[in-house]
C-alpha cells in the first residue's frame, strides 16, 4: 500500500479549510482523513475513524483542550471540518476513572461535553480516542490486517510482523470497555506506534497528521507482505451443474423467498431489493467445498455484523432448466436460516436481560455457488452496501485462509453489536416510506406521464426502472429522479427487447413488484377507410405492447411467489370512443379487457390488475401545438379547452402518476379502472 499523501494536496487543504476557520492541524486531519476514507482496502461505508487534540475557543470564547473526532456515521472519504465535532478533553478523560460505563451512559458521553451544542454526535469510539495521549490518532478496518487478526493466532502472528511497534488490545466490544482495555496498554507501552484491536482493525498515532497516515500506510503495507508469504492454495471447489442458471432469473427465486408476509395486512410483504457481486474471486470462494465452514464462521470486523447479519445465507447452486427444484431447496434453506436467526436471537437476549426488538429475520447477503453473491437492503443503496462489506470480507476471509484458518468473534460478540441500544434507538427512529422495499417498472417512462409516475414512485420508496425505446429520455429521466434510477432501453413492439428489459431489471434489483405498462402513442383515421396496415400498428403498441410487457411481469412476479401489481395506462376511449379515434380506442378497449383477464387470472397468485383512464393531460400524445389547434376548431381558448370537464380543472401528468400511486398502494383492490380526467360522464364507466 503506497502513501497517497502530497505535500501541495495538504497545502491546498490548508488554504481551503482555512478560509472557513479551520486550524492548520485540523485541515490537515481532514485532508488525511479524506486520504484514508477513499481507500476501500483501509475503509468501507463509515468504518474507521480519526482524531485530532488540540484547543479551541467555546461559544463565550474560553478556551479548551478539545479532541477533533469524526462524527458518527460519517463519510470519512467525504469529511471536512464540521463533519469533526470537538469535544472538550478532560472530562472524557475524567470518565477513565469509572469502573465501568453502561450503554446509556456512553450515550451520554458521545454528547454531553460538545463544544458546540448544535455539532454531529462524535463516533462511539470517542473515549479510545480521548485516552490515546497522542495528537493525531487514526483508525481503519484495514483488510490486510484484517486477515492476521482474523486468526486463532492473531496476537503472535502480528507480533511476528510489528514486535513491539503496535500494542496488541485483546477483543472487545466498542465503547467504554474496548477504550479502557486500550488506555491500560498505552500506560504499559508508551512508546507504541499504535494499536492492534484483535479482530477489530488497526490504531496508529503522529505528532502530525502525515506521521500517524504513512504509520498506517506502513502498517498494512506489512501486512500485506506477510500475506504474500507461504500462502497455501485455497478453496478447492464443490462439483458444480455443467450449467449455471443466469442472475436475472436466479434473483427473483432468492428475493421472493427472502421476502417476509407482514402480519397486520393480508397481502403486504416486507421485501427487499438485490445486488450481484460475481467477480472472479466471489466465485472462487462461494464456489468452495467448504464455504459453509469459512463463510459461516462470523464477521471480519464487528460493524459489518449491522449490515450483513451475522451470516449469509447459503444456497445450492442453480442449475439451468432446473430451476423449480432451485426455488424448493431455496425456500428451505431461507427458512433454515429465519429458524437459526430467531434462535441466535432468543439465545442471545435472555442472555443480555431481555427486552430487545428483533430484527427481520431475513439474511443480508445470499452465496451462490455458481454465479457469485447478492447483497440485500431495504434499498439499492443499503444492498449495495451489503454486497460491498460482503466482497470485502471475500478479499479478507480468502487471504485469512490462505496463510492460516479464518477465525472470527463468536456468536455472542455479535450479538452484543449488533443490538447494541444505540443502533436499536436508530432503527426506532427509522420511518419507511410506503413502498420501501418495493421494485417498479414503467414503461414510456421518457414521456410526461411515465416520467412523473416513476418520479412519484421513486418518492414513495420504491426502487424504479425507467423503460423507453428512446434510450437518452430513459437516462435523463432517470438521472433526474436518483443515482438509483434504472434507465432501460426497451421497445414494447418487439418481444426479445421487453424480456430482456425485464431481465435487466431483474439483475439490477432482483425483481419487479409492480408494473405501470404506460408506453403508448396515438393513430387517427375514420374507421371504415382506415389502411389495416395503420390498424394492425396500433393494437401492436396500445394491446400487444401492455400484453408484452404484463407477461415478462407475470413471469418474475411467479418466480417471486410475493405477488404484484400491474397497472395499466388504459384511455377514456377505451370506454367512450373519440370521432376518427377509432385506431387508437380499439386496441385501447382491448387492454381494458385485458386488465380484467389479468385480474380474473392471476388473482388468485396475489397479483392485481388495475388501469388508470387518463383524458386530456399534456404529453407526447396531445401536444401544445395539438392543443392549440384543437381549442381554435372549437373556437375556445386553450386554457378553456384544457379544462373542458365537469370540475373544469386541467388534468395533468402529476395526476395520473399520483391515480397509479393509489393504485399500487390500495392492496385489496384489482381489476379497478380509475378515472383522471375531471369529470366527463359519457366517460363514466357506470
Ligand atoms: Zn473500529
Amino acid at each position: 500500500m503506497q502513501s497517497r499523501w502530497s505535500d501541495a494536496d495538504a497545502r491546498n487543504a490548508v488554504e481551503i479549510y482555512g478560509t472557513a476557520g479551520a486550524s492548520e492541524d485540523l485541515a490537515l486531519r481532514v485532508y488525511s482523513t479524506r486520504l484514508l476514507g477513499s481507500d476501500p482496502l483501509l475503509v468501507l461505508h463509515g468504518g474507521g475513524n480519526t482524531s485530532l487534540k488540540t484547543r479551541m475557543a467555546d461559544l463565550v470564547g474560553d478556551m479548551h483542550d478539545v479532541l477533533c473526532v469524526k462524527g458518527s456515521g460519517r463519510d470519512m472519504a467525504a469529511i471536512d471540518p464540521s463533519g469533526m465535532p470537538a469535544v472538550k478533553l478532560a472530562p472524557l478523560r475524567k470518565l477513565r476513572r469509572q469502573a465501568s460505563l453502561d450503554d446509556a451512559g456512553m450515550m451520554a458521553t458521545q454528547r454531553a461535553f460538545l463544544l458546540d451544542p448544535a455539532a454531529p454526535s462524535p463516533s462511539v469510539e470517542l473515549l479510545l480516542h480521548a485516552f490515546a495521549p497522542a495528537k493525531f490518532v487514526d483508525h481503519t478496518h484495514a483488510n490486510a490486517v484484517l486477515s492476521l487478526l482474523d486468526q486463532p493466532d492473531g496476537r503472535e502472528l502480528t507480533r511476528e510482523i510489528y514486535g513491539d511497534r503496535l500494542g496488541f488490545v485483546p477483543y472487545h466490544r466498542p465503547g467504554f470497555g474496548l477504550a479502557k482495555a486500550a488506555a491500560d496498554i498505552l500506560d504499559a507501552e508508551p512508546k507504541v506506534e499504535g494499536l492492534l484491536l484483535d479482530k477489530h482493525g488497526i490504531f496508529t498515532f503522529g505528532d502530525t497528521a502525515r506521521e500517524a497516515y504513512e504509520r498506517m500506510t506502513e502498517m498494512v503495507t506489512l501486512a500485506e507482505a506477510r500475506l504474500q508469504r507461504s500462502r497455501k492454495a485455497v478453496f478447492a471447489s464443490a462439483p458444480l451443474p455443467r450449467s449455471v442458471a443466469a442472475p436475472a432469473e436466479v434473483a427473483p427465486i432468492l428475493r421472493g423467498a427472502c421476502s417476509a408476509a407482514e402480519r397486520q395486512v393480508e397481502g403486504a410483504w416486507r421485501r427487499l431489493i438485490l445486488e450481484f457481486r460475481g467477480g472472479e474471486a466471489v466465485r472462487r470462494f462461494v464456489n468452495g467445498a467448504e464455504v459453509a465452514r469459512y463463510a459461516n464462521a462470523g464477521v471480519i470486523t464487528p460493524d459489518h455484523v449491522i449490515r450483513t447479519k451475522p451470516w449469509p445465507l447459503i444456497v445450492p447452486a442453480p442449475e439451468a432448466g432446473e430451476l423449480e427444484c432451485f426455488r424448493q431447496d431455496v425456500r428451505a434453506a431461507a427458512q433454515r436460516f429465519a429458524t437459526s436467526y430467531a434462535d441466535y436471537f432468543a439465545r442471545n437476549d435472555v442472555r443480555t436481560g431481555g427486552g430487545k426488538v428483533m430484527l427481520d429475520l431475513l439474511p443480508r447477503v445470499i452465496l451462490v455457488p455458481g454465479l457469485g453473491l447478492f447483497g440485500l437492503g431495504r434499498s439499492k443503496a443499503d444492498a449495495r452496501i451489503a454486497a460491498d462489506l460482503a466482497e470485502c470480507a471475500v478479499h479478507a476471509i480468502t487471504d485469512a485462509e490462505a496463510i492460516g484458518q479464518y477465525r472470527s468473534i463468536g456468536d455472542a460478540d455479535m450479538f452484543d453489536c449488533e443490538y447494541w441500544p444505540p443502533e436499536q434507538i436508530k432503527l426506532a427512529q427509522v420511518r419507511e416510506l410506503p413502498l420501501a422495499g418495493q421494485i417498479a417498472a414503467i414503461t414510456g417512462a421518457g414521456g410526461a406521464i411515465g416520467a412523473a409516475t416513476a418520479r412519484v414512485f421513486a418518492a414513495a420508496g420504491a426502487e424504479v426502472a425507467l423503460l423507453d425505446v428512446n434510450e437518452d429520455a430513459a437516462r435523463d429521466r432517470a438521472l433526474a429522479i436518483s443515482a438509483s434510477a434504472l434507465p432501460v432501453t426497451c421497445d414494447v413492439t418487439d418481444a426479445a427487447s421487453v424480456r430482456g428489459a425485464f431481465d435487466r431489471v431483474a439483475e439490477a434489483f432482483g425483481g419487479v413488484d409492480i408494473v405501470v405498462s404506460n408506453a403508448g402513442a396515438a393513430w387517427q383515421g375514420r374507421i371504415g377507410e382506415i389502411d389495416e396496415a395503420v390498424l394492425r400498428k396500433s393494437f401492436e403498441l396500445n394491446f400487444y405492447g401492455h400484453q408484452r410487457v404484463a407477461q415478462a411481469a407475470v413471469r418474475i412476479m411467479l418466480a417471486q411467489g410475493t405477488g404484484g401489481c400491474l397497472l395499466f395506462n388504459v384511455s377514456k376511449q377505451a370506454v367512450n370512443p373519440g370521432p376518427n379515434f377509432g385506431p387508437y380506442g380499439l386496441p385501447k378497449a382491448a387492454t381494458l379487457f385485458l386488465v380484467r383477464q389479468y385480474a380474473l387470472d392471476y388473482g388468485a397468485e396475489g397479483i392485481r390488475a388495475n388501469a388508470v383512464n387518463a383524458d386530456r393531460i399534456r404529453s407526447g400524445l396531445l401536444t401544445d401545438d395539438f392543443i392549440k389547434s384543437r381549442s381554435a376548431a372549437r373556437g375556445v381558448s386553450e386554457k378553456e379547452y384544457m379544462r373542458g370537464n365537469l370540475l373544469g380543472r386541467e388534468v395533468t401528468a402529476e395526476d395520473v402518476a399520483q391515480a397509479f400511486l393509489h393504485q399500487a398502494l390500495e392492496l385489496k383492490t384489482t381489476g379497478d379502472v380509475t378515472t383522471v380526467d375531471g369529470g366527463n360522464i359519457a366517460a363514466a364507466l357506470r
